[in-house]
């Protein structure tokens, strides 16, 4: 069906001018990483060449500390030249049998999920609280507040591929209207998500929901 391969083929153009940074097979994280860093997949660095933890899955950082715990040459002790060998105290005896790693903790610096999951609850929220009709003033804050979160966001790569999508004509929040209702920037944040839903792989979410997933709760009730 060439009509629909060509439709695929421009949005899959539309999917690479919006998010440059997301590489092909290079993970969920669509990640900066240089291809001759020794880094574990997924780990990317920031702009000054260092791993950059908010941008990084914690999965994929945890295997790059290991991998770099492991690969460190244990360091001999110093002991005062005069001690005599009898007197210098013995090294514990490493354990004989292996001890399950303890459960992660839950209170580390965030990934970029952590950080991700929440920020999206923040903006969501955001939209839920909107008023249903805006003055003009009001629309003018939020339209700043989403240009500098944009700017700002402590993922580089996130930030600048949303920053990105932003800049299409249909998806400026002033520009196509969006913040003149409540609606209006209630469907424009799913969307929002939902374009990176698309870019890591994941199922977009029916933007139909969007009230009862962040402002009514579910019509069956279950969460009142
Ligand atoms: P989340 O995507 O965090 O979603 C939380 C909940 O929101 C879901 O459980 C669902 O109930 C609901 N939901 C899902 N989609 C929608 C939607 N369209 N509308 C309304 N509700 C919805 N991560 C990366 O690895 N690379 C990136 O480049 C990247 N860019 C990001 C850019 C921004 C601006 C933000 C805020 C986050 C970004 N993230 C990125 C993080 C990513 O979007 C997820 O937050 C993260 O992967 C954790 O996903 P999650 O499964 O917890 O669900």
């Amino acid at each position: 069906m060439p009509g629909l391969l060509e439709e695929q083929a421009k949005e899959e153009d539309t999917n690479k001018k919006a998010f440059p940074h997301a590489a092909a097979g290079a993970g969920p994280n669509g990640n900066g990483t240089s291809a001759n860093a020794p880094l574990p997949k997924g780990v990317v660095l920031d702009k000054d060449g260092k791993p950059c933890r908010t941008c990084t899955s914690s999965t994929a950082w945890m295997s790059m500390m290991k991998s770099s715990t492991s690969t460190k040459p244990a360091q001999p002790q110093p002991a005062a030249p005069s001690t005599p060998v009898s007197q210098l105290p013995q090294a514990t005896p490493a354990p004989t049998t292996n001890r399950p790693s303890p459960p992660p903790r839950s209170d580390c610096p965030p990934d970029v999920e952590t950080l991700g999951n929440h920020t999206w609850t923040l903006l969501h929220a955001l939209t839920a609280t909107y008023p249903p009709a805006p003055a003009p003033s009001h629309q003018a804050k939020t339209s700043s507040f989403l240009h500098l979160f944009s700017q700002l966001y402590p993922c580089w790569v996130c930030a600048e591929d949303f920053q990105n999508w932003m800049k299409e004509p249909q998806n400026d929040p002033e520009r196509s209207g969006a913040l003149k209702s409540q609606e209006g920037f209630g469907r424009w944040m799913c969307r929002a998500h939902n374009a990176v839903n698309v870019k890591l792989g994941k199922e977009e979410f029916d933007c139909n929901l969007w009230r009862e997933r962040w402002k009514d709760g579910w019509r069956d009730g279950s969460c009142d």
